[in-house]
C-alpha cells in the first residue's frame, strides 16, 4: 500500500463522516464524478483520451459487458476467437454469454491452442480470423509465462478481415505503455490491483473506443446515464457517450479511493520510465537465474520470451517443486506466487523495489534448494497461494 493510496482512503473516510451524503457533490473529488476522473487520469497511461477510460465494476463484469456489447453475430460470422492460455475467468465469462444468447460455446468458442503450453504465436491468432469469426477477444499479457502480445499487428489483422477486437489488459496496465487510440483498438478492460497497487478488489476499469460511444451498452444501468440527466429518473435509458456509458451501479468509493493515490504516483513516475525500469529488472533476474540456478542441483528454467518487446512485467521461472519452492520462499519474505503446473511468477515492482532485493531474491531461491528447505512444505495445494 502507498502512502498516497492510504491518505486518499482517510480522505474519503473522513469526508463520508464528515459530509454523509453530501459527499457526491462537495467531496474534495466529489465522488458523483470520481469514476470519470480516475478513468481520465488512467486514460494517460494507455493512450486514451479522458472520456474513453472509467473505472467501474469489477474485471469479470466488465469483460461481460463489454463482450456482449461487442459480440453481435450475424449471418457466418457468429464465432469468438479466444486462447487457451488465458486466465480462465476471461473463459468462463466467453462461454456464458454464448449460452445466453442460445449459442453452443463448442461449436462458437474458438480457442487458439500453445504448442508449448507457454506462449502463443501471433501468426496462428491471425490465422484462425476466418469469415466465421465476429469477434476476438485476448489477453494483453499471458498471466503464467508472462507473454506480451503483438496487440497492435492483431488489431491491424482483425480489422483487415472485419472483427471487433478487444483484450484483457489485467497483467500489462501499469508496467507496459498502451495505445489503445493509436492502435484502433475496438475495447479493452483491466483490473486495478495488480501493476496498478489499487488495493484487494479495487474498482476495474474499461476502455470504449470513441468511434463506438453510440452502441448500446449490452449491460445497461442508471450509472450509465447521461451525467446531467440520471437524477430525471426517466424510464427511458439514455447512455452517456463515453465509456462512462458502460457504467452499470453507483461506483464503490471506497474501493475505488486508493486507485486515486496510485495512479497518481504512476503519472508522476511516467510510464515510460516505469516500462524502462522495468525491463531492467526482469533481464537482471533471469541473468542471475542463468548464471546462478540454471545448472543442477537448481535446474530452474527461465518459461518466458527473452525479448524486450513480447515480456510483460513479470518473470516465470519453472521447475519441478515449484510450489513447494514458492511456499519456502515465502517464509524468507519473498512474495512470489506458484501458477500450475510448474511457475513461480516473480514480480519485480519498478516503483518499489530494488536491484538489491532481485539479487536477493536469487540468494533466497539458491539457499531453498542448497538446503532442501522445500521438502518442509506438504505437496498438496493450499487454497490460495
Ligand atoms: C486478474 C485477472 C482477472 C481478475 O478478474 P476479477 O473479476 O477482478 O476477479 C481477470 N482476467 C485476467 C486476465 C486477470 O489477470
Amino acid at each position: 500500500m502507498s502512502k498516497d493510496s492510504e491518505s486518499s482512503v482517510f480522505r474519503v473516510l473522513d469526508e463520508w463522516k464528515t459530509l454523509g451524503i453530501r459527499g457526491w457533490l462537495e467531496a474534495n473529488h466529489p465522488w458523483f464524478y470520481f469514476a470519470e476522473e480516475l478513468g481520465a487520469m488512467c486514460a494517460k497511461i494507455v493512450g486514451a483520451e479522458s472520456e474513453e477510460v472509467v473505472a467501474t465494476s469489477a474485471t469479470t463484469v466488465n469483460i461481460h459487458s463489454l463482450v456482449n456489447t461487442f459480440y453481435q453475430p450475424s449471418g457466418k460470422k457468429r464465432r469468438i476467437l479466444a486462447d487457451e492460455l488465458t486466465f480462465p475467468t476471461d473463459i468462463y465469462a466467453l462461454r456464458s454469454v454464448m449460452k445466453l444468447r442460445g449459442l453452443n460455446p463448442s461449436d462458437n468458442l474458438i480457442l487458439v491452442q500453445s504448442e508449448d503450453g507457454r506462449f502463443l504465436d501471433e501468426k496462428k491468432i491471425v490465422e484462425l480470423m476466418d469469415e466465421n469469426i465476429a469477434l476476438v477477444f485476448l489477453p494483453s499479457v499471458l498471466y503464467r509465462s508472462g507473454q506480451l502480445l503483438k496487440m497492435k499487428y492483431l488489431v491491424e489483422e482483425a480489422h483487415r478481415r472485419e472483427i471487433s477486437i478487444g483484450f484483457d489488459c489485467s497483467h500489462s496496465v501499469g508496467v507496459v505503455p498502451h495505445y489503445f487510440d493509436k492502435w484502433d483498438v475496438d475495447f479493452a478492460l483491466w483490473c486495478s490491483y495488480k501493476y496498478l497497487n489499487g488495493g484487494p478488489g479495487g474498482t476495474a476499469f474499461l476502455y470504449v473506443n470513441r468511434k463506438h460511444f453510440s452502441r448500446e451498452p449490452a449491460l445497461a444501468g442508471w450509472f450509465g446515464y447521461v451525467k446531467e440527466k440520471q437524477f430525471n429518473l426517466s424510464l427511458k435509458f439514455e447512455h452517456s457517450r463515453s465509456a462512462g456509458g458502460w457504467q452499470i451501479s453507483s461506483p464503490a468509493i471506497l474501493s475505488s479511493a486508493p486507485i486515486e493515490g496510485s495512479l497518481r504516483i504512476i503519472l508522476e513516475a511516467g510510464i515510460d520510465a516505469i516500462r524502462e525500469k522495468s525491463l531492467k529488472m526482469t533481464s537482471y533476474l533471469m541473468f542471475l537465474v542463468d548464471k546462478i540456478l540454471s545448472d543442477k542441483p537448481y535446474s530452474f528454467t527461465i518459461g518466458m520470451p527473452r525479448e524486450a518487446e513480447r515480456r510483460g512485467g513479470h518473470v516465470a521461472l519453472e521447475h519441478e517443486e515449484s510450489m513447494r519452492i514458492s511456499e519456502a520462499s515465502r517464509v524468507r519474505g519473498v512474495v512470489s506466487d506458484f501458477r500450475p503446473p510448474n511457475v513461480i511468477r516473480v514480480a519485480p515492482i519498478p516503483l518499489y523495489n530494488t536491484y538489491c532485493e532481485i539479487w536477493k531474491v536469487v540468494q533466497h531461491l539458491k539457499e531453498i534448494v542448497d538446503k532442501k528447505e522445500y521438502e518442509r512444505f506438504p505437496k498438496e495445494r493450499k487454497e490460495i497461494s
